[in-house]
C-alpha cells in the first residue's frame, strides 16, 4: 500500500515523500480513509505508530477541497493537546503536512502570554492546535470563536482525562457546533474514556492498531530493585556502567526532578530538567538541547514529557514509577518508536510495590528483574506479577529467646516456616477517576 492508493492529493504526497514516509503505518492505513470519508474516529494507537499523521493528513485534504475560507477570529479544524510540549510537536508535524497547501496553521498554549495569540487569531486560522485551558480563555475573551468548525481532534484523550481536564473538555464541548467530525485518539483505553467517547462521537469507527493496554514489543523492559535512598547512586552507577549517552529520565515529582538534576550536575554529568514549575520557553530550550544531544540526561515529570518525539531515543529510565498504571506505557513509548529498538530500565524501591504490580497487571507482563550487585536493597520489594498479586515471601520464624535459669520462658507467637505463604488480595491498578458530565448527547 502506498500514500497514493489511499487518496490523498499531490501536495500531500509531496510532503510526505520529503519526510521520507514511504508507507502507511497501520494507524495511517486505517485512519485516512476513514477521515476522508467523513467518519468519526476512536482510535487506540500507541505512541510512535504515526497517528499525528494518520488524522493530520486527511483533515489537511478536507479542509483543502471542502469548506468555505476561514472566518476572522475562526478556526475550521482544533486539534486539543493535553500540554504544551505536545501541541508544539502536533503542530510543527502539521505544517510540515501542510507545507504545500494554501491552509494556516497556529498552536496556542497557556504559559505565554495570550496578546500576540489573540492578534494571530484576528485573521482566523484553518487548523488550530490548542491545549483546553488557553483555548477556553480565548474563547471566553472573544479572540475565538468556534462556529466554523468543522472537525475536532482528541489527541492523547486519556492523558487529558488524567490530568484533570475532565471539566474544561465539557465546557468546550459545549462550545462547539453540533454538527462536526470528531476524531478521539488515545494509547489507552479506559471505562471514562469510552465514556467520553459516547457522549464526544457519532457512530465512530473503531481504530486498535496495537493490544489494548500492551507495550510497544520492539522496548526491552526490566526492573532493578534498590532501596529509595539509594536510587540516585544507582542511577550514577549503570549510567557509567552502560555508558548511557542520551536518557529521558522521569522522576514523580517537580522536586525530585530538580534533585536528581542538582546531584548530576554536581558529579559533572551533562543534565537538564523540565517540569511544569518552568517557564515554557525554559523547557522547550532543554528539549531541543537534549533532541540536539546537547544535554545527554533530561529528567522530566510526566506532564512535561508528555508526548515528545524525540528521534532514537535508545532508553528511558523510571528514577520513580508513575502513581497512574497507564502513565508507565507512555513513558517507554519514548523509545523504541517508529520501528526502532529501544529500553526501558525502572528503578523500583519497597514503596512502589503496588504501582510495579499496577503496571504488571495492566500491560500484562511479569516485568524482569535484575539485582545490581552491591545495590541489593535492604527493603525487599515483594514479588509481584501479571495477575496482580502481590506475594509476601512468609516471614522466618522468630527464635525464642534462650530462656536460662528461673527467667520467664519466651511465650511470644511463633510462625513456623511451613506455613502457607500470606497472599493479599488482589490489588486494582493505582490510578486517578476523572469525572466526566457532559450532560445528555448531542446527536448530529
Ligand atoms: P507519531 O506517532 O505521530 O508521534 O509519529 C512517530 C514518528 O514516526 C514521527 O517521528 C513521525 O515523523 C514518524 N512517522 C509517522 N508516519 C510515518 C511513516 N509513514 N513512515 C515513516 N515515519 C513515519
Amino acid at each position: 500500500m502506498t500514500f497514493a492508493t489511499l487518496g490523498l492529493i499531490e501536495p500531500l504526497l509531496r510532503a510526505l515523500e520529503t519526510l521520507g514516509y514511504q508507507t502507511p503505518t497501520p494507524v495511517q492505513a486505517q485512519a485516512i480513509p476513514a477521515v476522508l470519508a467523513g467518519r468519526d474516529l476512536m482510535a487506540a494507537a500507541q505512541t510512535g505508530t504515526g497517528k499525528t499523521a494518520g488524522f493530520a493528513v486527511p483533515l489537511l485534504q478536507l479542509l483543502t477541497l471542502e469548506g468555505p475560507k476561514v472566518a476572522a477570529n475562526s478556526a475550521r479544524a482544533l486539534i486539543l493537546c493535553p500540554t504544551r510540549e505536545l501541541a508544539e510537536q502536533v503542530h510543527a508535524s502539521v505544517a510540515e503536512y501542510a507545507q504545500h497547501l494554501p491552509l494556516t496553521t497556529y498552536a496556542v498554549y497557556g504559559g505565554v502570554s495570550i496578546n500576540p495569540q489573540m492578534m494571530k487569531l484576528r485573521k482566523g486560522v484553518d487548523i488550530l492546535v490548542a491545549t483546553p485551558g488557553r483555548l477556553i480563555d480565548l474563547f471566553r475573551q472573544n479572540a475565538l470563536k468556534l462556529n466554523q468548525l468543522q472537525t475536532l481532534v482528541l489527541d492523547e484523550a486519556d492523558r487529558m482525562l488524567d490530568l484533570g481536564f475532565s471539566e474544561e473538555l465539557a465546557n468546550i464541548y459545549r462550545m462547539l457546533p453540533k454538527k462536526r467530525q470528531t476524531l478521539l485518539f488515545s494509547a489507552t483505553f479506559s471505562d471514562d474514556i469510552r465514556l467520553l467517547a459516547g457522549q464526544m462521537l457519532n457512530d465512530p469507527l473503531s481504530i486498535e492498531v496495537s493490544p489494548r493496554n500492551v507495550a510497544a514489543n520492539t522496548v526491552k523492559q526490566w526492573v532493578v530493585p534498590v532501596d529509595k535512598k539509594r536510587k540516585p547512586e544507582l542511577f550514577v552507577h549503570l549510567m557509567r556502567k552502560g555508558r548511557w549517552k542520551q536518557v529521558l529520565v522521569f522522576a514523580k515529582t517537580r522536586n525530585g526532578v530538580d534533585a536528581l538534576v542538582d546531584k548530576l550536575q554536581g558529579l559533572g554529568i551533562n543534565a537538564d530538567g523540565i517540569h511544569g514549575d518552568k517557564p515554557q520557553a525554559t523547557r522547550q530550550r532543554a528539549l531541543d538541547r537534549f533532541k540536539s544531544s546537547d544535554v545527554q540526561i533530561l529528567v522530566a515529570t510526566d506532564v512535561a514529557a508528555r508526548g515528545l518525539d524525540i528521534e532514537d531515543l535508545p532508553l528511558v529510565v523510571n528514577f520513580d514509577l508513575p502513581i497512574v498504571a497507564e502513565d508507565y506505557i507512555h513513558r517507554i513509548g519514548r523509545t523504541g518508536r517508529a520501528g526502532n529498538t529501544g529500553e526501558a530500565i525502572s528503578l523500583v524501591c519497597a514503596d512502589e510495590v503496588n504501582m510495579l504490580s499496577a503496571i504488571e497487571m495492566l500491560t500484562r507482563q511479569t516485568l524482569t528483574r535484575k539485582t545490581e550487585p552491591d545495590f541489593e536493597p535492604e527493603h525487599r520489594v515483594p514479588d509481584t506479577d501479571a495477575s496482580g498479586q502481590v506475594v509476601k515471601k512468609p516471614k522466618k520464624p522468630k527464635k525464642p529467646k534462650a530462656s536460662g535459669g528461673g527467667g520467664k520462658s519466651n511465650l511470644g507467637k511463633w510462625v513456623d516456616s511451613g506455613d502457607a505463604a500470606p497472599v493479599e488480595p488482589s490489588i486494582k491498578p493505582v490510578r486517578k477517576v476523572p469525572v466526566f458530565n457532559t450532560g445528555p448527547r448531542k446527536k448530529k
